[in-house]
């Protein structure tokens, strides 16, 4: 006992640092109380440890001495998973007050890569057809990501071109008119129409249900980028 109370002090000491620090003062969204895989108390999440492999401890006593429990006696080793378990539940904290908005924004900077240096690589600019090779290419969108960045068509391939970034997408304002009457020359006005419809389309939370769902797609987006000798921009 003495043992596990030294070393729940020196975690606790080791915690006295900014970094760790932060951890306690992060936010925690979720109310509702787990219990104690050591002690069977019931907390709330807020107020304990919850590991990467989703054990819920209530203070780093327990931790600790679950860690024994499991056959971790050295006081080092004992230090190093709990700072493990810390590290990995403040990633996880931190990413889940990460906003939609700015995984929404990830993503799409990796797509608006993929669709102008790999799918639309060979092709010209949707709207004026310039093949020229000086100038800045943007993945231009037909309907835009709009306010807060909300529309559900935001991430639709239909939606997004190929596009000479200061004519066109700039200066033209993505040239809507000209876009609509490629997307019906290229893909059919029935096309056009179903995409004009919002209601034909999933929301962003209908396709995203949880943040992490908007993260595996950024890694299937960075690794396909990665395959096509691409880094990724995001
Ligand atoms: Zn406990
Ligand atoms: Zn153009």
């Amino acid at each position: 006992m003495i043992q596990v109370q030294a070393v729940g002090f020196a975690i606790y000491e080791k915690m006295q640092n900014k970094q760790l620090r932060t951890y306690w003062q992060l936010a925690i969204m979720s109310n509702s109380k787990r219990q104690c895989r050591n002690c069977k108390e019931r907390f709330r999440p807020s107020e304990g440890i919850i590991t990467s492999n989703n054990i819920a401890l209530c203070s780093l006593e327990c931790l600790t001495l679950l860690a024994i429990k499991k056959g971790i006696q050295s006081r080092p080793k004992l230090i190093k998973a709990a700072e493990k378990a810390i590290k990995d539940d403040t990633r996880k904290r931190k990413k889940a007050l990460i906003t939609r908005s700015k995984w929404y924004a990830t993503l799409q900077k990796l797509i608006n890569q993929y669709i102008v240096r790999v799918r639309d690589k060979e092709k010209p600019c949707f709207t004026c057809g310039t093949t020229s090779q000086n100038i800045k290419y943007d993945c231009g969108h037909y309907i835009h990501a709009g306010r807060g960045g909300a529309d559900r068509r935001r991430f639709l391939f239909i939606n997004l071109h190929k596009q000479c970034s200061m004519q066109c997408n700039q200066f033209g304002g993505g040239m809507p008119e000209v876009y609509a009457q490629k997307i019906i020359e290229v893909y059919g006005a029935k096309k056009l129409e179903w995409l004009k419809c919002e209601a034909n389309h999933p929301t962003l939370k209908e396709l995203f249900p949880h943040w992490s769902d908007i993260e595996n797609e950024i890694i299937r987006y960075r690794k396909l980028l990665r395959n096509n000798g691409l880094t990724p921009v995001s």
